[in-house]
């Protein structure tokens, strides 16, 4: 359902991402460990197209897009695909000087050209769902991290992705405001969302989700069942960083 194959990424010299292959299933939920600095965001960034892969072929549903080595591809054939994508980042990235319904509303009113009145419905239905209803005539200044975040899951979902990339979206908050956080991520997985989770909670990688990607220096090294990934590593690279975080 989600096709990410070959996707290689640098930084001048530096290659970030290095030839990564991975692909969900409708309904699979996938999360993405691995050491600072191993590449995981920029891949996140990579297949939402925030950051155009120096080659690789991305694909959902039935989007799809080649990048080849010095062929930049064309903002016409990148929009189709990023709209089917939903992104969550570590740092909200709401618009400070707008209500939180209005944080909810304004893209689907830009982009999928829904009235205000037919978004703002959408919107509250969503805040609803997320527990924040009380919240939407607040600025985002006055909610706290968690709610903020959550503010921002329903701002993603508002646009009715295919699928949704999460980028550590706890790891800017306290661990019980991330616990709100990460329970509203396990409510849309059950609810049969397909997601792709970069995280560094281990609880949730394990317990929520179908299958542990490991990318350690760009590359994933390791892939699997998550008890299996985490009780027997086979990469050593794997048992190092494990044994750190856990
Ligand atoms: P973390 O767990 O700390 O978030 P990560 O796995 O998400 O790490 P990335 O942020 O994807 O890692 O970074 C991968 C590599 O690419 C790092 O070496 C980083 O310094 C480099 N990098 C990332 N973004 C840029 C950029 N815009 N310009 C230059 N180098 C970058
Ligand atoms: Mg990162």
């Amino acid at each position: 359902f989600l096709e990410a194959s070959g996707v290689t990424m640098r930084f001048g010299d530096h290659v970030a991402v290095r030839d990564v292959t991975l692909s969900l299933a409708r309904g699979e939920v996938v999360s993405i460990i691995g050491p600072s600095g191993a590449g995981k965001s920029t891949f996140l960034r990579c297949v939402n197209l925030l950051e155009i892969p120096e080659q690789g072929s991305l694909r959902v549903g039935d989007t799809s897009l080649t990048v080849r080595p010095g062929a930049k591809p064309r903002e016409k054939d990148i929009q189709p695909l990023r709209r089917k994508l939903g992104m969550v980042f570590q740092n909200f990235n709401l618009f400070p000087h707008l209500t939180v319904l209005r944080n909810v509303s304004l893209a689907q009113e830009r982009v999928l050209g829904r009235s205000r009145a037919e978004a703002e419905a959408r919107s509250m239905s969503l805040l609803d769902r997320v527990g924040l209803a009380g919240k939407a005539g607040a600025y985002p200044g006055r909610c706290s991290g968690g709610q903020q975040q959550r503010v921002a899951i329903a701002r993603a979902l508002a646009l009715d992705p295919a699928v949704m990339l999460f980028d550590e979206p706890t790891s800017a908050l306290d661990p019980e405001v991330g616990a709100e956080v990460l329970a509203v991520m396990k409510e849309l997985a059950g609810e049969g969302m397909t997601m792709l989770v970069v995280t560094h909670e281990m609880a949730f990688a394990r317990d929520v989700s179908d299958r542990i990607v490991v990318m350690v220096d760009g590359a994933v090294v390791e892939a699997g069942e998550p008890r299996q990934v985490m009780s027997d590593p086979s990469h050593p690279r794997t048992r190092s960083f494990l044994s750190a975080v856990l």
